[in-house]
């Protein structure tokens, strides 16, 4: 135990995480020149394309230092809000953290939140400034910020360039200086942390896990704690840049184990694996259930592939359990599916994996928090409304909480009045103000998560002129005042569109909505009456007129392969419009809600 160190790398992204412990690989010789690759550790095609980091993983490494061999487990963590959990699952499995921050940029919202989440769990932080090759690297002024964030000296802060290789072999050698050993009892009973999971179709759920005491064995019966189920422990090992299958993994070390088990949703991260014979009394604290914050609609495009779209969803679900789903109809759409997720951008993934993976044609409805309803009928009985047709008549309806959230916001001193006018727009209360240097300014505030889902990343960025970085977490439910609004197309009432939303704010986003779906919907052959209505009061109202050219008209008596090239122009665009009633409803249009100026 006393020659192994655990820690993760705690970054904002693009600060250069995944070329770090590339460097690190390369220098430790875990990885041959065969199996090179940039960033190895993001090996889902979606994370390479979008830069980032969707799931944790595990790597370990050996470095010799002072002639004795070390084992590194690096342990990745991911690196968006949406997985704030997971991420401190991962840092509860770690005793350091590298604090890496790009030298030319400074520290953001996510970094300082995963910081302080690494601070919570005791972990010995090692401050890296990467990226000093570049000329515009300002190592001094963003030292202080980290000196003041952690408050430890400038000797303590390591300067690098992940991309040259330099300052890469001291940092090698501060894990082993700084970073203690992990602690814990050989001979005690098994407790093994799962912190995450990786889904192989070959051979079932893989979790992965760090031995915080006792010893796991190959071939032993082994008991998921919270979940109470059992397995056999068929193959564990350590992850190197392969699998490498072990007789026993000690307490303090960190590996993996398959065991059968075909579904994501068995696999908890934060659950404790004890052994069957001598279980442990305890499992490790923190376990939480993953819940969806965002909930959407997901329909096909074509109505036929209902079916197909479930044996999607349940096939996504096999190796994402985050992912929930159950069926719903709407008047508008059809059959479909009320989709949760963990967050806005766990939806957006959802939704490209459904294209690329599985071929789909979807529409994706307004998504909306979960909010708690009670009716007069009964005021204690809470009904969770996760779809605004689900919303209770008001007449009936005794009172309505919403989620919130503590947002954190960092930005450049100039911008604060801006982002404190956008944070009262949405509802938020400032809760807390910190210059981190003359220059950055943190600021807190309490707001409801709502605000979120419409439109508040795309604000922030464009009031900041990109100079601002976000993060939040749940604080719990709060009493809300809130209104279901309607949108009628041609006087029937398309219930795909209706949104609950603040009463204060009703009015104007229902006139906003109008507006925008005139822009949004093709004009057709005849004219559409666009109305917004709260109940039965027609709240606003915008007119299509109607279309009179037929497109086709021009190339009549023309050649006719050009006027079939047109029509098929015509369908390709219509791919993702729906028929509702007699209107074409493109898919944007359902998303309009978001998108309003
Ligand atoms: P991550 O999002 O934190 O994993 O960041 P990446 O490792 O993907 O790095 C983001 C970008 O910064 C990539 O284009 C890297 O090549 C670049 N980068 C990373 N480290 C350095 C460095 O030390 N110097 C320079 N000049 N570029 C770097
Ligand atoms: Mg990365």
């Amino acid at each position: 135990m006393k020659n192994i160190r655990n820690f993760c790398i705690i970054a904002h992204i693009d600060h250069g995480k995944s070329t770090l412990a590339d460097r690190m690989l390369d220098i430790t010789a875990t990885v041959t020149e065969r199996e090179k690759q940039d960033q190895l550790l993001d090996n889902m095609d979606l994370e390479r394309e979008r830069g980032i980091t969707i799931k944790s993983h595990a790597i370990q490494m050996n470095h010799n230092y002072n002639g004795e061999a070390y084992k590194f487990n690096l342990i990745d963590t991911p690196g968006h809000v949406d997985f704030s959990y997971e991420v401190s699952r991962s840092i509860a499995a770690c005793e350091g953290a590298l604090l890496i921050v790009d030298a030319t940029q400074g520290i953001q919202a996510q970094t300082i939140s995963n910081l302080y989440l690494a601070l919570e769990h005791d972990l010995e932080i090692i401050p890296i400034l990467n990226k000093i090759d570049l000329p515009s690297s300002n190592p001094e002024e963003i030292g202080d910020q980290i000196i003041d964030l952690i408050g430890c000296t400038r000797e303590d802060i390591l300067l690098a360039s992940a991309k040259t290789g330099e300052g890469v072999a001291e940092i090698l050698d501060a894990i082993v200086e700084r970073i203690p050993a992990p602690e814990g009892d050989p001979e005690a009973p098994l407790q093994a942390l799962i912190f995450d999971s990786v889904f192989n179709s070959y051979r079932g759920i893989e979790a992965i896990f760090r031995v915080k005491n006792g010893v796991i064995k190959k071939g032993q019966r082994v008991k998921f704690m919270n979940t109470g189920k059992e397995y056999d422990a068929d193959e564990i090992g350590t992850l190197k840049l392969v699998k490498d299958p072990q007789k026993q993994i000690s307490a303090g070390d960190v590996g993996y184990i398959i065991s059968g088990i075909k579904e994501a949703k068995e696999v908890k991260v934060g659950d404790t694996i004890t052994s069957k014979e001598s279980p442990a009394t305890t499992a490790i604290a923190g376990f939480e259930e993953v819940k969806p914050m965002v909930y959407a609609g997901i329909y096909p495009v074509d109505t036929d592939e209902f079916e197909e779209l479930r044996t999607s969803l349940e096939k996504l679900q096999l190796n994402d359990a985050s992912l929930t789903f159950e069926a719903e109809t709407s008047a508008a759409l059809g059959f479909g599916f009320r989709c949760g997720f963990l967050g806005m951008l766990h939806m957006e993934i959802i939704q490209e994996r459904l294209e690329r993976e599985f071929n789909m044609t979807v529409i994706t409805t307004v998504p909306n928090v979960s909010y708690y309803a009670y009716t007069k009928k009964d005021p204690d009985e809470r009904l969770i409304v996760n779809n605004p047709s689900d919303y209770p008549d008001p007449a009936i309806l005794e009172r309505i909480e919403e989620p919130y959230i503590k947002a954190q916001v960092i930005t450049k001193s100039e911008f604060v009045g801006a982002v404190m006018t956008l944070c009262i727009e949405k509802r938020g209360e400032i809760v807390g103000q910190t210059y981190l240097t003359s220059e950055r300014v943190e600021l807190t505030f309490d707001m409801p998560l709502a605000e979120i889902v419409f439109d508040f990343y795309d604000r922030l960025k464009t009031i900041s002129k990109g100079y601002a970085s976000f993060d939040y977490h749940p604080v719990g439910y709060r009493a809300s005042n809130l209104v279901k609004v309607d949108i009628l197309l041609n006087a029937e009432p398309v219930d795909a569109l209706s949104a609950l939303i603040h009463k204060s704010k009703a009015e104007d986003i229902g006139r906003k909505m109008c507006v925008k779906l005139k822009e949004l919907i093709p004009r057709q052959q005849f004219l559409i009456a666009i109305q917004a209505a709260i109940g039965a009061k027609i709240i606003s109202r915008e007119t299509l007129s109607a279309l009179r050219k037929d497109v086709t008209a021009k190339c009549y008596g023309g050649d006719i392969s050009r006027k079939r090239k047109l029509l098929e122009k015509q369908k390709a665009g219509k791919k993702r419009m729906r028929q509702l009633g007699n209107v074409e409803v493109p898919q944007q249009a359902f998303l309009a809600v978001l998108k309003l100026n």
